[in-house]
């Protein structure tokens, strides 16, 4: 039977930043993808902020691994001529009952080593944003966007430059336990169904990762995925050039999301998004419907967007482990070794911000593997 020192299923954004650097170390790598191509699903579906690290729940990796990866991030883009722009944000208290919680954020923010915020008062936003409309405000100058294609192409070349193997249309069927490693079963539409030997296994397979586990024989009810859908709304009407900054709103408490927020892309265009809706199965179609919900719930803080400018854009589904109503949950990154599988490589759960932290969890990932090499 054919061997490999490292499979990768799931050719995202986090399987190809983990095989970009694990292939300066090893030159025997295999990615494996359902799809035609890289990036067809979570990976091309999201707002591609580069968060600065102001939310997630204190020393948890969310938080740790968004203020690395962040930097790491702007870092690389500059370094292969990747398009992004540390643009800024505001997150806004629309009205004075918001200010506390804005306040609470803003400490929180800095407590998880996101050093540049500011507080701002309605003037001071006045002068930034003159089109928006709110009491107070948290800026965050680290926050950009960023190419998220061009991005995963980098990486692309990156890994293949270094040897690095993708196979696509290849679909995952199977993954057992083997003296010498683990046995992988894989349908490719050409060649039909084969199987190999791999040392290290890495399960990057987005909203699929629990099933992925579960072929491995981990059946946990702790890592099993929620799907929570999230549409946007382009703005039309040249409505992107009212605001430079990206403009959120305070989220609520409990909240699955960041709330309805404006997403400005390097092409100069303006979406608003995504709402959170728990769901059952993958349906990647706007819900037309909600035109007036995402209107009604930005006008307080963005009133020169008219309903009439809003027109469905395209969604994406989070891979959450939080389910509807629960406490926040982690990234799930772990060797399984106390499952007795020593070099199953787990990533699940990696809902926002993933892609700001595709470098930073690429690091912990080599830091997991580094004693195979
Ligand atoms: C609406 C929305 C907005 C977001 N906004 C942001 C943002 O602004 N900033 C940010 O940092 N993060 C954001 N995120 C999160 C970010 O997009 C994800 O964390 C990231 O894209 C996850 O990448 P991934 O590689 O894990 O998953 P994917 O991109 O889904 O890749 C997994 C791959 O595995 C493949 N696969 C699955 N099962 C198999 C199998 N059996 N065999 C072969 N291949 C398989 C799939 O086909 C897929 O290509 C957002 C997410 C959503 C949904």
């Amino acid at each position: 039977m054919e061997k490999t020192k490292i499979t990768i299923v799931g050719v995202g954004i986090i399987g190809l930043a983990i095989a970009a650097e694990l292939s300066k170390e090893c030159n025997d790598i295999v990615l494996i993808e359902k799809n035609y191509s890289f990036g067809q699903e979570t990976s091309s579906r999201n707002s591609e902020v580069i968060h600065a690290g102001i939310y997630y729940p204190r020393d948890s990796l969310k938080a740790r691994l968004c203020v690395e990866g962040k930097e790491l991030l702007y870092k690389y883009c500059e370094k292969h001529n990747i398009g992004n722009k540390r643009m800024g944000k505001l997150i806004v208290a629309a009205n004075a009952n918001e200010v506390n919680k804005l306040e609470i954020l803003f400490k929180h923010g800095i407590e998880n080593g996101v050093t540049d915020l500011t507080l701002l008062s309605g003037e001071e936003i006045k002068k930034l944003e003159p089109h928006i409309r709110a009491v107070a405000a948290i800026h965050s100058p680290s926050t950009g966007i960023m190419d998220s294609h061009g991005l995963m192409k980098n990486f692309v070349l990156e890994s293949k430059k270094r040897d690095v193997l993708i196979a696509y249309a290849t679909e995952l069927e199977g993954v057992e336990k083997h003296k010498d490693g683990f046995k992988v079963s894989v349908r490719d539409e050409r060649e039909g169904s084969f199987v190999f030997l791999t040392e290290i296994f890495i399960n990057a397979a987005g909203l699929y990762s629990d099933k992925v586990a579960e072929m491995a024989g981990i059946n946990k009810k702790e890592y099993a995925l929620k799907y929570c859908k999230g549409n946007y709304f382009r703005v039309h009407n040249n409505k992107a050039g009212f605001i430079t900054h990206l403009i959120y709103p305070v989220p609520s408490e409990h909240s699955v999301s960041l709330g309805i927020h404006t997403a400005l892309d390097l092409a100069g265009g303006l979406r608003l998004g995504p709402d959170a809706e728990y769901v059952d199965k993958i349906d990647y179609n706007v819900d037309e419907s909600k035109k007036e919900a995402f209107y009604e719930s930005t006008k307080c803080f963005l009133p020169f967007i008219e309903l009439q400018d809003l027109g469905p854009d395209m969604a994406g589904i989070r891979a959450k482990l939080q389910g509807q109503g629960e406490d926040v949950r982690d990234f799930l990154i772990k060797n399984e070794s106390d499952n007795d599988l020593a070099g199953f490589i787990n990533l699940i759960g990696i809902d926002s911000p993933g892609l700001t932290c595709c470098l930073s969890i690429a690091k912990k990932v080599k830091e997991l593997v580094k004693d195979f090499f």
